[in-house]
Formats: C-alpha cells, structure tokens, sequence
C-alpha cells in the first residue's frame, strides 16, 4: 500500500443519537481526541463542556460547532491538576447544565526526556496532568453521580466515566518513562474505581488509543518518511484519526455498552499485536 501522511480515511458513518438528552463533560477537549469527542457527543444528542486551559478562541469554536449540532455547550477553562479549579468547573458546569452524566477524562501532555536528562518538573508535570487530573475529575463526577443515581428515562447507568488512556498503559516506551507511567497509573485508577463504583451503578472504562494524528504527535506523521515508519507498528496501515475515537467514545458512553464495565477497549489498528513478529520475530 502507498501510504504518505496525507493519507485520509474515508469519512465515518453518520452517528445515531445515542446520547439523547445527557449532559457531558470533555478535558482537554479544544483540541486533537477531546475536541473530536466534544463534537462526536454533540452530533450523538448530549449536551457538552468543553474543558480547557489555554487557547480561548480554540475553545470558542468548538463550543459553536456543538451548537450548531443543536445542543447546549459551554467552555470551561481550568488546569485540571488544580484542585480547585477541577471543584470550581464542575461547580459551574452542574449549574449550568443542571447535572451531569458523562466524564470524559482526556487531558493529557508529554514531556519527553531520556532517563539521565529528565527533570524532576517534567516527571511531576505529566503525572499532575495526566494521571492526578483524572483522579481529580473521577472523584468530582462521582460525587455528582452519586448526588443524583439513576435517570431511568435518560440513561440505564447514574453516570458514565471514560479514561483516555494509551497503548503505553501496557507497551513499555523508552524515553518516555513519566508517560507511559501516567498510562499505567490511569489503567489502576480506572479498575479500581471501576469495581468500587460499579455498585452505585457508575460505570467506568478506558479508551487506549495507538495512534491518533494529532498535535501532540505531530512528527510521527507529518512527513511521508515519518508516516512510513509509523505504519511498521500500525496493521491495518493507516494511522487513527481523531474521529476514530469520538466515534468509540459515543458507544462507551451509550447504554449499547451498559455491561462494559472497568474494560480498556484499543483503538489502535492493531498496534498491540506485536507487530514485529509478523514475520516471525
Ligand atoms: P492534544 O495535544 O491535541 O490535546 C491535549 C489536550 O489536553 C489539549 O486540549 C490541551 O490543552 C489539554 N491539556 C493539557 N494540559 C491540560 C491541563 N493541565 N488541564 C486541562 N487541559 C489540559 O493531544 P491529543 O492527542 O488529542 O491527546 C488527548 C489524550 O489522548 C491525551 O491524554 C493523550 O495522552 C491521549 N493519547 C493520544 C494519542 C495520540 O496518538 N494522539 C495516543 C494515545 C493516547
């Protein structure tokens, strides 16, 4: 196959709404997956809060182009390792929509630094962000959650949390090491919330994509020596698009996946296959 970085999927199918009449709560989310499932959630029916925490006039447009699907949608600027900002928005987001019923957890950073160069700020920095902002939101939706229970007439579950978590939460990544310990720590956090919520009928499960084109990866695919070199670890031969993801995240969130609990569903064209050993090793 002759694949540049151009290459583009053909467009996904047109998304039922599967979301009718919830409320959801995107990190991360004016840009690359998160703004991708802000969108996927308004074109499904839900409601959307557009977290971010820098680029207002990013944000801006992602809000008018949920809208413009026909839901309510606000952005919410807040650093998600903050304590108090994470309390302040969910504050305000309750508020405004008058609950919520569905967390995505996507914000997310590398700091990338071989082991004997990697500062102490850049280890804290990606574990504040990526796997203490999680807990942080976790905790506040769930609290929420539990406030309010089941909405039979909206949703089978009292709440829906999905982690975006990485293939590195299982493929060691050298050079990489406060990040792939972020995607480790993230898969823990979910199991283990999953099996202490799942009770309260509070379900929560992780996406893992391989990989997505966008900004945070931008050399891994932004020139066809670098996308040919990228699809020797990708099977199906074409790198995710952002889309790809909104799309599982729709279903994940849906009732269509009610008994999917503290499960990690790949979304990586088979880059968890080992794909070194395809021709034996
Ligand atoms: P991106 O850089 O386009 O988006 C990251 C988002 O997180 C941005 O909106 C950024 O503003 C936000 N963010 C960063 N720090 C924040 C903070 N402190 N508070 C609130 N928001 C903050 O990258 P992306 O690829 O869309 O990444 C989204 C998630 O997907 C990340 O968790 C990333 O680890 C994960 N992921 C991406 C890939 C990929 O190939 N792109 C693969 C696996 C996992």
């Amino acid at each position: 196959m002759n694949s540049t970085s151009t290459t583009q999927a053909p467009p996904l199918p047109t998304l039922p709404k599967l979301l009718a009449g919830q409320k959801a709560l995107v990190t991360g989310a004016n840009s690359g997956i998160g703004k991708a499932v802000a969108l996927a959630f308004a074109k499904a029916g839900a409601d959307v809060a557009i977290n971010y925490v820098a680029g207002d006039d990013a944000a801006q447009e992602v809000v008018e182009a949920a809208k413009a699907e026909g839901v309510k949608a606000a952005a919410y600027k807040a650093d998600v390792a903050d304590e108090g900002q994470v309390e302040d928005m969910f504050k305000q987001a309750i508020a405004a929509f008058g609950t919520l019923d569905i967390l995505v957890s996507n914000a997310g950073l590398q700091r990338d630094a071989a082991i004997e160069s990697m500062t102490l700020d850049q280890w804290h920095k990606v574990l504040s962000v990526n796997l203490t902002g999680q807990f942080l939101c976790a905790r506040a939706a769930i609290r929420e959650f539990k406030r309010r229970g089941v909405r039979p007439e909206i949703s089978r579950a009292a709440g829906k949390i999905i982690c975006m978590s990485s293939v590195h939460q299982t493929i060691p990544w050298a050079g990489h090491v406060n990040y792939a310990s972020s995607k480790g720590g993230i898969m823990q956090l979910m199991e283990s919330l999953a099996q202490e919520c799942a009770p309260d009928r509070i379900r929560i499960n992780s996406i893992a994509p391989g990989a997505i084109r966008t900004p945070i990866n931008t050399t891994a695919w932004d020139t066809p020596e670098a996308y040919d070199k990228l699809m020797q670890l990708v099977p199906y031969g074409r790198i995710g698009e952002p889309e790809d993801i909104g799309h599982v995240a729709v279903w994940l969130a849906s009732d269509h996946t009610d008994y999917i609990v503290g499960s990690t569903i790949f979304v990586d064209g088979g880059m968890t296959l080992y794909p070194g050993f395809s021709t034996n090793g």
